[in-house]
């Protein structure tokens, strides 16, 4: 199949926001239309049958530079912007694989993980060999604090003679057990608290994964189980940044990649849905009346409606790169510790990713009813993107975390936020506590003591009989 054919019967160009890109964007999602036509679509297919992890897919993106499209010139990339990225992700999902799109993703903001600080040794041992087909990931969900993954609470890492020793549990990791490389968050050797986070790259033969397990709803290529590193002694040189640089690198790097390329992939799956639907629609005739699918009100109103919505969730995410180059030259600008660029739009990436994952489930549902029972059939592909976009709202931060992210720091402020449940809410305090008698109150205030002097473990374990048990109101 040509590009031409794969995209002739889908939305045509004309709806695309195209003013916003240079020669160079169109080049490059030209490029990638190629190759979704020439191979990755056609493999989109076996990937999500046999949960078959999309290695020929990556392989070819590599093998055209696409691993490092956001890499310096300098140092083997594509130069590539926030732009080229969300372009690219959002083509891959929409006419080649989402799995692929999304393992892209991860891949990218690994890449840009260690490119937040690069040394010479990072940079020669992960970034300059991308194109041979390496692939990294980032592995940061816990399996104790789920969709909050800038929590880690089962890692650790230790000096040891000179090197560290890590230790990370991460319940989901994209392209678990297929990467050459992961980039982890742990604590900082020196703990503080989990405000005070670590970053490190970790080669595959340290970290354990069981792909044999992974089995999903969609995105089903992405080999997206848990993985573990039980005690991986590594090289001063695997650490990214200075110690305790994880929480500004979650927020200059990890989330504005991550959010930006996962809403592209969910904008992908909602266009591609549409394409669809558009082949379909056109194409069935009902003899009795005449009318093609595509005639009735009805169906023109789900499409219309699908497609203002996707691009309004679109063009925000195009206006997101666009500040995020912005700020950074173009994604040329290294920057020092302490100085922020993308983490001042970190409140829009969470803006555009609830947008872009909430309408992409909505989309593909109603492009499922505008085909009708032919839609709901697995050879028409519609099906495969109603389950890959359900991943959208389910990602992490959450859709729900987000909510909470933007109306708590619209009304309260951004501290109160609290990403480490380390702030005391003195109102919630001062609230529960009106409720305890005398006894109660009493009884509480021996426990805080017991705890202040280390006598008993924080937080009222109910082996210690908890304020809340021992309360009387
Ligand atoms: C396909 C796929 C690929 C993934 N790939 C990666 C990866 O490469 N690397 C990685 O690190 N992680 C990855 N993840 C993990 C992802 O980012 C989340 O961590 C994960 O989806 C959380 O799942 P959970 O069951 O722990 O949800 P939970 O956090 O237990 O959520 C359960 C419910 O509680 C709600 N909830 C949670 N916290 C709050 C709150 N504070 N306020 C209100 N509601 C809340 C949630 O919204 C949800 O409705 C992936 C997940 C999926 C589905």
């Amino acid at each position: 199949m040509t590009a031409a054919d794969l995209t002739a019967w889908g939305v045509a160009p004309d709806w695309n926001p195209d003013w916003l890109l240079t020669e160079r964007h169109r080049e490059l999602r030209e490029k990638i239309i190629e190759l979704c036509a020439q191979e990755m679509r056609a493999n989109a297919e076996r990937s999500d049958d046999e949960l078959r992890f999309p290695r020929r897919n990556l392989e070819l993106l590599g093998e055209h530079g696409f691993l490092g499209l956001t890499v310096p010139e300098r140092y083997g990339g594509l130069g590539g912007d926030h732009l080229s990225f969300a372009l690219v992700a959002e083509a891959i999902a929409r006419y080649g694989c989402a799995s692929t799109a999304m393992c892209y993703v991860m891949h990218v903001a690994a890449v840009q993980a260690i490119m937040l600080r690069p040394t010479p040794a990072l940079v020669d041992r992960y970034i300059r060999p991308l194109n041979t087909g390496r692939i990294g990931t980032l592995s940061y969900s816990d399996p104790r604090t789920g969709g909050h993954f800038w929590f880690p609470m089962s890692s650790a890492a230790e000096r040891v003679d000179g090197q560290y020793r890590v230790r990370k549990s991460s319940s989901w990791t994209t392209s678990g057990g297929f990467a050459d490389f992961y980039v982890i968050q742990t604590t900082s050797p020196d703990f503080t608290g989990y405000h005070d986070l670590s970053v490190f790259v970790v080669d595959a033969e340290a970290v354990a994964a069981k792909p044999s397990m992974w089995d999903a709803l969609g995105l089903r290529g992405n080999q997206s189980g848990a993985v573990e590193v039980a005690a991986a002694l590594l090289p001063p040189d695997r650490l990214v940044g200075p110690l305790g640089d994880g929480a500004e690198s979650n927020d200059e790097v990890v989330d504005p990649w991550f959010l930006l390329g996962s809403s592209s992939v969910w904008n992908g799956i909602a266009l591609g849905a549409v394409d669809i639907a558009k082949r379909h629609t056109t194409g069935k005739v009902h003899e009795d009346t005449g009318m093609r699918v595509a005639d009735y009100p009805t169906v023109q109103d789900y499409v219309g409606e699908a497609v203002i919505d996707t691009n309004a969730a679109r063009l925000a995410a195009y206006s997101l790169a666009g500040a995020l180059d912005g700020a950074t030259e173009h994604n040329q600008r290294v920057l020092e510790p302490g100085e922020r660029a993308r983490a001042d739009y970190l409140h829009w990436c969470w803006q555009v990713k609830f947008s872009a994952a909430k309408n992409v489930t909505h989309v593909v549902d109603k492009m499922l009813h505008a085909c009708g029972g032919s839609g709901y059939r697995r050879d028409m592909e519609l099906e495969r993107y109603l389950r890959d976009g359900k991943a959208g709202w389910v990602m992490g931060p959450s859709n729900e975390v987000l909510r909470q992210f933007v109306g708590r720091s619209v009304l309260l402020g951004f501290d109160a936020i609290d990403y480490w449940n380390q702030r005391v809410d003195q109102r919630v305090l001062a609230a529960e506590t009106r409720k305890l008698d005398a006894e109660g109150k009493r009884a509480l205030a021996r426990r805080l003591l017991a705890e202040a002097d280390g006598l008993s473990e924080p937080g009222g374990s109910r082996a210690s009989g908890g304020a809340d048990e021992e309360a009387r109101g």
